[in-house]
């Protein structure tokens, strides 16, 4: 009761003093609200991540997103993605994605035994909660192609041990799992849509099961539109897609029509709206004059083809980046905050969150690294979101979703979740 008393006077005080601030002008009323829990879900990270100084994060590097900059940014936790391109369906194949999996899965570790001052693995969404309080990033991991699987279910057991809490089925090209938004018609494989588009393969709901049988949640983001519904229908649990935006208004298969962003709002789901160039903005003379640039560079290296990983961050890279820049603006964040308005017109405030793909391709005017993450914030409040709807699209949804694939895989288990 004294307690309760104390607690009641110190209420009032506050409330007192509030009210003498306001009457006396101080400007509190005009004071920013305070930064929302902000969670990216998709950040590439290069094959030579922390093991090259000049991507050591804990430095100022050429990425797009490192510890300074989230810091600065005030992005509170990225999902740092595994990512495989796809390659032939064989042994050596298999052999070769595990092992670029795997150096991914520990550069990361690499980063979090560097700075477990500034940043700490997220394993759970109270992880985030726990260590947002604490003034600590979050790091969690995604799997982008589950070609990295090497046809190998065990391998979604020991990917979730090492962190990884979103199984992202398929990448450019149809793999074992499922067909992609991309299928490699050049190789013969059916056009996205096409009646002989497959869809999700039994492998391939074997592993939606058994990452629901974990916990870790399943990410549709460049499967096709088929895969997507197949994914749905697999699923015990909400699906997310970790990057993608609104087809209705850029026509590009990587982003999902009306009807899927509503069928994955049905399930429970969200659709993280990415701030990737070419699904915000049609501009093929700019994907011409990228194409060229990294033929070129590539030429220069002595190379047959293209490589990001290896070409990315070379000067005559950067500076052709630069002119094309002048020539071809990319997207801007009006064109970004159309796609959210969009997507949660369609799929409901509950169901739409944010993705850069930072250091993967993405990064528009106005939010072009993890450091000018506040433009974001600002633009959706321009745009009318409340601080509980930005709240909700910085992280509350897929906070919700994740929760939910914990929650189901505890059902599985015949425990309380
Ligand atoms: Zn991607």
């Amino acid at each position: 009761m004294k307690h309760a008393t104390r607690t009641l006077a110190a209420t009032t005080a506050t409330l007192l003093a509030a009210a003498i601030a306001g009457c006396a002008g101080t400007g509190t009323r005009d004071a920013p609200p305070p930064a929302p829990l902000a969670l990216d879900t998709h950040v590439d990270i290069p094959l030579d991540y922390m093991r090259e100084p000049r991507f050591d994060v804990g430095g100022d590097t050429p990425l797009l997103v490192d510890l300074g900059k989230m810091e600065r940014g005030g992005l509170a936790g990225a999902f740092f993605v595994v990512y495989v391109g796809q390659g032939p369906l064989t042994p050596e194949g298999y052999a070769d994605a595990v092992a670029q999996a795997d150096r991914k899965f520990s550069a990361i570790a690499l980063m979090l035994e560097k700075y477990p001052d500034r940043i700490r693995a997220a394993r759970t969404p109270q992880d985030v909660r726990d260590n947002h309080a604490r003034g600590l990033l979050s790091a969690m991991i995604g799997i982008e192609n589950s070609y990295s699987l090497g046809h190998d279910l065990g391998r979604i057991d020991s990917s979730f041990a090492k962190g990884a809490r979103y199984l992202g089925l398929v990448h450019v090209g149809n793999n074992d799992l499922c067909s992609s938004a991309n299928p490699d018609v050049k190789q013969g494989q059916p056009a996205h849509n096409s009646a002989a588009d497959a869809g999700m393969s039994d492998f391939g709901r074997a592993a939606v099961a058994r990452a629901n049988a974990l916990g870790m949640m399943v990410d549709v983001s460049h499967a096709s539109d088929k895969c997507v519904r197949d994914a749905i229908a697999a699923s015990k649990s909400p699906v997310i897609a970790s990057h993608s935006s609104a087809r209705a208004l850029v026509d590009v298969p990587r982003n999902l029509p009306d009807d899927l962003l509503r069928a994955i709002a049905a399930d429970g789901g969200v659709v993280q709206a990415v701030a990737y160039k070419e699904f915000l903005k049609s501009d093929p003379a700019r994907a011409a004059a990228e194409k060229a640039l990294q033929q070129e560079v590539a030429r220069q290296a002595g190379d047959a083809e293209y490589d990001s990983d290896k070409h990315d961050y070379l000067p005559a890279m950067t500076e052709g980046m630069a002119r094309i820049e002048r020539e071809h603006p990319l997207a801007s964040l009006e064109q970004y905050m159309d796609h959210i308005r969009h997507m949660v017109d369609v799929a409901g405030i509950d169901h739409v969150g944010i993705a850069s793909d930072f250091d993967g391709g993405g990064g528009i005017t106005g939010w072009m690294d993890a450091s000018q993450t506040p433009n974001v914030t600002a633009a959706l409040r321009a745009r009318g979101f409340s601080e509980a709807d930005i709240a909700k699209i910085w992280g509350g949804n897929l906070l919700r979703v994740w929760q939910a694939a914990i929650d189901e895989a505890a059902r599985e288990r015949g425990a309380a979740p």
